[in-house]
């Protein structure tokens, strides 16, 4: 949201397309899901908030490494 770098991280792949993978922003460290291949860059106000939680569950063997 504020533009900066975001940095990625792929967790799965599929057709060289990322389907889940995770975007930090290198500026404020904000985490953006990736799921089903669409990136969730919304608004704290319109995120999924219980949809992100079932994904860093999901991955969170991965996000600790
Ligand atoms: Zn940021």
């Amino acid at each position: 949201m504020d533009k900066s770098v975001l940095q990625l991280r792929v967790f799965e792949e599929r057709d060289d397309e990322i389907v889940e993978g995770l975007l930090t922003c290198t500026e404020c460290k904000r985490l953006y899901p990736i799921t089903k291949g669409i990136p969730v860059l919304l608004p704290d106000e319109l995120r999924d908030k219980k949809m992100e939680q079932e994904f860093f569950n999901r991955w969170r063997d991965r996000l600790d490494a």
